[in-house]
C-alpha cells in the first residue's frame, strides 16, 4: 500500500511548488503531484519575466500580502542561490484618472509605500525608452520590478525537495474523493491517502474546481519580444523600469527590461487582452495579425520598438469575474481541502505568500493574514 502524507499538493506550477515548499519545511509529510514536468511551458508560470510592484491598482487589500511576498522572495534568492527578483522600478503610466495611475495612488497613499508622481516631461527625461502622451503623469516605485518565474518554481521545488517532500512529476490526479476524515486521491499509477488536499490547479481550475461553484474563465495570452532599433543597452535594468500603460482607448500594455541577453531583446504584452480557451483547445500559433497589432500599440509608447519581431509565446489566465483571486478552504470540505485558484493574470508576485497562506489554512485551518478578499463564496452562483 502507498505510504499516507499528512498533505497532498495537486500541480507543481507557481502557487503549487511555493505550497510544497511552505508544507515540507514545517514538517509535513508532503506528496506533490504535477501533470507535466518541473517548471513546464503548458500553464501560467513560464515566459522568462513577472512584474512586481507594491503600489497595487487592483486593490490596497493585496499591499500586506505584497509586503511579506517581497520578504519570502528574498529569503527564497538566499536560500537556493538563484536570481529571482530584479528591482529595477517601475512606473503606472496613463491618464489620472486611469486605474494603474489612481489606483496604485490609492495604495501607495494608504500604506504609505514611497512613490513619486511624474509628469510626461519628466518621464521623459528619466527613462528615455519612454515617451508617453503629454498629458499623461506616471506613478514611479523603485521597489517595483521583476521576478523570474521558472527560477521561482525551480527554487521552491528544490526546497521542497530538500525538506523531503516527494514530487511526482507526469503524474496527474485523475480524481479524488473525501475518505474517513482526510481525502483518498487517484492516479493512473496508484492510489495515495492523506489528511489535507490542496489543490493548486492553475487554468485546469474549471475541471478540477467545478464543485466550487466559482465561474473561472481561462484566457490565451500572448507575450511578445522585439529588439529595440538601437539595441538594448537603453533598455537594460538599470536604464529600463518595467511599466503598464493604459492607453487613452483603455487599452493596457506593459513591459520589461532587457534580461536574456541582445539576442532576446525587451518583452512587452497586453494586460486583459486575452481571448477565451481551454488548456487543451489553447491556439499557440501566434499569428502575424497579432505580432502587428502589439507592434503598433507599443510603437505608441517605446519610439524605439517595435523595431525587429523576436518571438512570441502564449501562456494562460485564470479569471474570476472580478479579477481578485480564490485562496480558501474549500466551503464544501472545510475540514480537508484548501484551494488557490483565479489568479487572473496577477498572480505570480504572491507566490511566496500564497505558499504560506495555504500552508496555515491546511495545517492550521486559518491563517493570519487578510485573505478575506479571495473568499469563493462571493463568486459562488447563488442557488437556483
Ligand atoms: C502572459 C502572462 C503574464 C503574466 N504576468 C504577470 C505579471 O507580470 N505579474 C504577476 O504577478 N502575475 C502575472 N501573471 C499571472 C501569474 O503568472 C499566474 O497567476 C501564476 O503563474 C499562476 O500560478 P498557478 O500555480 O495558479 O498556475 P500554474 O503555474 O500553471 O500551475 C498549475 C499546475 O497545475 C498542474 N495541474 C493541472 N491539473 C492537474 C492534475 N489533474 N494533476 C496534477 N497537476 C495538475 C498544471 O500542470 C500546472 O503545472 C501572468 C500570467 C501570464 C499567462
Amino acid at each position: 500500500m502507498s505510504p499516507t502524507y499528512d498533505v497532498i499538493v495537486i500541480g507543481l506550477g507557481g502557487m503549487g511548488g511555493a505550497a510544497a515548499h511552505h508544507l515540507s519545511a514545517r514538517g509535513a509529510r508532503v506528496l506533490g503531484l504535477e501533470k507535466f514536468g518541473p517548471v513546464h511551458r503548458r500553464g501560467s508560470s513560464h515566459g522568462g519575466s513577472r512584474i512586481t510592484r507594491q503600489s497595487y491598482f487592483e486593490d490596497p487589500a493585496y499591499v500586506p500580502l505584497l509586503l511579506r511576498s517581497y520578504e519570502l522572495y528574498d529569503r527564497l534568492e538566499q536560500d537556493t542561490g538563484r536570481e529571482i527578483a530584479t528591482l529595477c522600478g517601475g512606473v503606472m503610466l496613463g491618464r489620472p484618472e486611469s486605474r494603474p495611475v489612481s489606483g496604485s495612488l490609492l495604495s501607495a497613499e494608504r500604506w504609505g509605500l514611497p512613490h513619486e508622481l511624474l509628469d510626461a516631461k519628466e518621464i521623459r527625461r528619466r527613462f528615455p525608452t519612454l515617451a508617453p502622451h503629454d498629458d499623461d503623469v506616471g506613478l514611479y516605485e523603485a521597489r517595483a520590478g521583476l521576478v523570474r518565474p521558472e527560477n521561482t518554481v525551480a527554487a521552491h521545488l528544490q526546497l521542497a525537495t530538500r525538506h523531503g517532500a516527494d514530487l511526482h512529476f507526469d503524474e496527474p490526479m485523475t480524481r479524488w474523493e473525501p475518505y474517513r476524515d482526510g481525502v483518498r486521491v487517484h492516479t493512473a499509477e496508484d492510489v495515495y491517502t492523506a489528511g489535507q488536499l490542496v489543490l493548486c490547479p492553475g487554468a485546469w481550475a474549471p475541471e478540477l474546481l467545478t464543485d466550487l461553484g466559482v465561474p473561472f474563465t481561462i484566457e490565451r495570452q500572448v507575450m511578445y519580444w522585439f529588439q529595440p532599433t538601437g539595441g538594448v543597452r537603453p533598455f537594460l535594468p538599470e536604464n529600463h523600469p518595467i511599466y503598464i500603460w493604459e492607453d487613452t482607448d483603455g487599452v493596457q500594455v506593459y513591459g520589461f527590461p532587457s534580461i536574456d541577453g541582445p539576442d532576446l531583446g525587451a518583452k512587452v504584452a497586453f494586460f486583459r487582452k486575452g481571448t477565451p480557451c481551454t488548456p487543451e483547445t489553447i491556439e499557440r500559433t501566434v499569428h502575424d495579425h497579432e505580432v502587428a497589432a502589439m507592434a503598433d500599440q507599443v510603437g505608441r509608447l517605446l519610439p524605439s520598438l517595435p523595431g525587429r519581431f523576436l518571438k512570441a509565446a502564449t501562456c494562460m489566465y485564470s479569471n474570476t469575474p472580478d479579477e481578485h483571486f480564490v485562496v480558501a478552504r474549500h466551503p464544501a470540505h472545510p475540514g480537508s481541502v484548501t484551494v488557490a485558484a483565479g489568479f487572473s493574470g496577477h498572480g505570480f508576485k504572491f507566490v511566496p505568500v500564497v505558499g504560506e497562506i495555504v500552508a496555515d489554512l491546511a495545517l492550521d485551518g486559518a491563517t493570519g493574514h487578510p485573505i478575506e478578499l479571495f473568499d469563493p463564496a462571493r463568486l459562488a452562483a447563488a442557488p437556483a
